[in-house]
């Protein structure tokens, strides 16, 4: 059965960072199309100053460990994105408190905690064509896993699907909020950057916790 510790959280970081750090190209291309081109530079700045705190990051349990990674996400990212990220780590520091390890059960508990904080932070719901539209699905799809009993590797795997569906989809939505609500179409036919970025650290997280 899953169990994370905080030093295989730094380890899923290390990967989410080389995933990150491999689609400079790709990223950057999708914000200069909806948005101001900035958003893989402002999460690869995160991800690499996560990478460098790494031996420090892994010595502190789970609740300080999301808290230290919010403050970082925060302060390093910037854009609309930090502020967002920084929120959903220190909303998931609070469903770590007192624990050791992440069990299939806590994980789902992390992401809906990041979900909840990025809604309530950005205002924003699910179909805005934000983030939202990867992390949302992947929620309601581990949440639903569970109650069915499904096996712990179905449902890891089920979740990065619908993450990844989920930031495909944005495609057909029409911007509510972010840069791409200045277009004059709201970015129709174009991917969100946020939701692929957010895909990407969900489906790395799977990958991770199904080893
Ligand atoms: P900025 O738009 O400030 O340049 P980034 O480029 O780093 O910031 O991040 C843009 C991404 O942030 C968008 O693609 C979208 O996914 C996400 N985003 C922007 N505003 C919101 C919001 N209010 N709620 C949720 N996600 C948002
Ligand atoms: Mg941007
Ligand atoms: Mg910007």
């Amino acid at each position: 059965a899953l169990q994370l510790t905080s030093k295989d959280y730094v380890e899923y970081i290390k990967r989410a960072y080389e995933l990150i750090h491999a689609n400079g190209d790709y990223i950057t291309e999708l914000d200069s199309a909806t948005g101001d081109g900035d958003h893989w530079s402002n999460i690869n700045m995160g991800f690499e100053k996560l990478v460098e705190e790494a031996d420090r990051l892994e010595t502190l349990n789970l609740f300080e460990e999301f808290k230290e990674i919010g403050k970082i996400m925060m302060s390093v990212i910037g854009g609309s994105s930090g502020v967002l990220y920084g929120s959903a780590y220190l909303g998931a520091a609070k469903t770590l408190k007192d624990k050791d390890v992440i069990t299939s059960k806590d994980l789902c508990d992390v992401l809906a905690a990041m979900l909840d904080a990025i809604m309530a932070r950005g205002n924003a719901q699910p179909g805005w064509k934000t983030m939202i539209d990867s992390l949302h699905p992947a929620v309601t799809c581990f949440k639903e896993s569970i109650e069915k009993g499904l096996s712990e590797e179905e449902t890891l795997a089920l979740v990065k699907k619908a993450s990844v569906d989920g930031a495909e989809n944005t495609k057909n939505m029409e911007a509510v909020r972010g840069r791409a609500t200045y277009q004059a179409n709201k970015g129709l036919g174009h991917l969100d950057p946020g939701a692929v970025t957010m895909s990407y650290q969900i489906s790395t997280l799977m990958d991770y916790a199904l080893e």
